[in-house]
């Protein structure tokens, strides 16, 4: 059932030119399951040429019509749902209910993306003088090399590659080798729907030497990444070298913090959701949650009785409410964020360890008493350990909350719309959520600041960053 996955250049699937795959895994069993082209540099020229012609073709194509072929392609993807989140689970372990809301997600971003194409207006400027005119023209940036991780394995790359699609550029997608096969999907939409050869193209192989080939080329105009705070500073810099628009997408450590007038079962309910979501994979999940001391023993409690009721196990099983961790990386990474936190005094209230020797399954771990110089407070923990830590006030809760250089998301629950104002306000972060989770649909921006990155993936600043602004002065004759 579960497909090996190709490269995708000029319109069509083909093995890399040396022949070279790379091993595909389950993270449930670790057992391979297919594998993934491993492209080289002869593949990336031809991707290059071909994503050169697609976007000649592509740009000329008016936004009418590519938000028709868009449509298409948002319809292929929920039709197909049901198959494609099969063969997400199998390869990156999620839920298969998290896999197909994914998957259909993705139908709502292409058709969000596709009709705002259409509204990539220009503007015209008052001239000074008789018969001027003044003219403000967007036009499309150009082909675009875009990277993107495993965690949501279409998700990530439906932003990028529909915010190309919308403006008329074309792209070269370099996914995840862990996942490839849902993406791959994806594309198998695009190309389903009508989008001509050359458009979009996606490789696989190893990412930094894609990465170190694709950004400094002539035919490349913008970057646009998602993962890890040290890589994106890298590709930045490299960008920045070659002149490069870029978008970034980095690592965040959302505080979520609880007042204690806030409405304490919706707030454990909401927040142990998502932070569990995806087993803790996922870049705006809470991770510090800060609780205002007259209500933490309360909060705590109920927190460790929310993550006791978590089901985890293979994401195939409709009783499973949290899968593996995605490759033994995260594993490993958990276990040293554990053993440095105990080493510093903190108190594991339940969780902490593997789960089974066979699959990358870590338990749901709730911390308390944490010192904020532990690891596990300061790096991105992307896996399913919580740090739950008291506050006095308003000011301490958000000293705590600023103190990291990540920027990414915060989320508030209190039911004083006041405090819920001025902690939108003083929070440093590009997402701020109070008293839901309301981030990540694609008609409101989706973006962090400080170390998390710089740019939209969503709402009308997602298009804006894959246009050039043309000015033209024209005197009529
Ligand atoms: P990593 O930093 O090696 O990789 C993160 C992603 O970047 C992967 O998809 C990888 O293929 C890609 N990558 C790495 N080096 C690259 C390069 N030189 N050029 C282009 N792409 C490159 O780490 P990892 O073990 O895969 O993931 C761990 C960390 O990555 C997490 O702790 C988290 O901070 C971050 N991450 C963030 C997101 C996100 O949604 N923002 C998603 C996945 C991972």
């Amino acid at each position: 059932m579960y497909p090996s996955t190709q490269l995708l250049i000029d319109g069509k699937w083909t093995p890399a030119a040396s022949g070279r795959t790379i091993p595909v895994l389950n993270p449930a069993n670790e057992e391979q399951i297919g594998t993934v082209a491993h492209a080289g540099k002869e593949d990336l020229d031809r991707a290059l040429a071909a994503a050169k012609k697609g976007f000649e073709k592509w740009r000329k194509v008016s936004p009418y019509d590519r938000a028709k072929i868009m449509r298409k392609a948002a319809d292929l993807m929920r039709a197909r749902a049901d198959d494609i989140a099969k063969v997400m689970t199998t390869e990156q372990g999620k839920p298969l209910a998290q896999a197909k809301i994914e998957t259909m997600l993705a139908g709502d971003i292409i058709d969000w993306f596709g009709e705002e194409g259409r509204r990539t207006y220009g503007r015209v400027v008052p001239a000074r003088a008789e018969n001027v005119y003044q003219l403000v023209l967007k036009e499309p940036v150009g082909p675009v090399a875009a990277f993107t991780p495993w965690n949501f394995p279409i998700n990530q790359i439906v932003r990028k590659a529909s915010a190309a699609l919308a403006t008329g550029c074309s792209i070269i997608a370099k996914c995840p080798e862990e996942t490839p096969a849902a993406p791959a999907a994806l594309f198998q939409a695009f190309l389903d729907a009508g989008v001509p050869d050359g458009v979009v193209n996606l490789v696989y192989g190893v990412p930094a030497e894609i990465s170190e080939y694709l950004i400094p080329h002539p035919v490349i105009r913008k970057i646009s990444f998602t993962g890890s705070t040290a890589v994106g500073k890298h590709l930045t810099s490299l960008a920045g070298k070659h002149m490069k628009r870029v978008t970034m997408e980095l690592g965040g450590h959302a505080p979520a913090i609880v007042f204690e007038d806030a409405d304490l079962d919706q707030a454990v309910n909401i927040l142990s959701m998502n932070k569990y979501r995806n087993a803790g994979q996922v870049c705006i999940a809470p991770t510090r949650f800060l609780v205002q001391q007259p209500v933490y023993e309360k909060f705590v409690e109920k927190f460790i009785a929310a993550s006791k009721a978590l089901k985890i196990g293979d994401g195939m099983d409709p009783a499973t409410t949290m899968g593996p961790l995605c490759h033994a990386r995260r594993v490993d990474a958990m276990e040293g964020f554990m053993a440095d936190a105990v080493k510093s005094g903190a108190k594991v209230q339940m969780g902490g360890k593997r789960v089974a020797n066979k699959g990358y399954f870590f338990e749901p771990t709730v911390l308390t008493d944490v010192p904020t110089s532990a690891r596990v407070m300061n790096e991105e923990p992307f896996g399913p350990i919580s740090m739950i830590a008291p506050f006095k006030d308003f000011d301490s809760a958000i000293k705590e909350a600023n103190r990291l250089e990540f920027g990414l998301a915060a989320y508030a629950y209190t039911r004083n719309t006041k405090l819920a104002t001025a902690v939108g306000a003083a929070v440093e972060s590009g997402m701020v959520s109070i008293n839901h989770h309301g981030l990540a649909l694609p008609e409101v921006p989706f973006g962090g600041m400080k170390d998390s990155g710089y740019g939209s993936e969503g709402g009308s600043e997602a298009l804006e960053a894959y246009l050039n602004t043309k000015f033209v002065s024209q005197l009529s004759m």
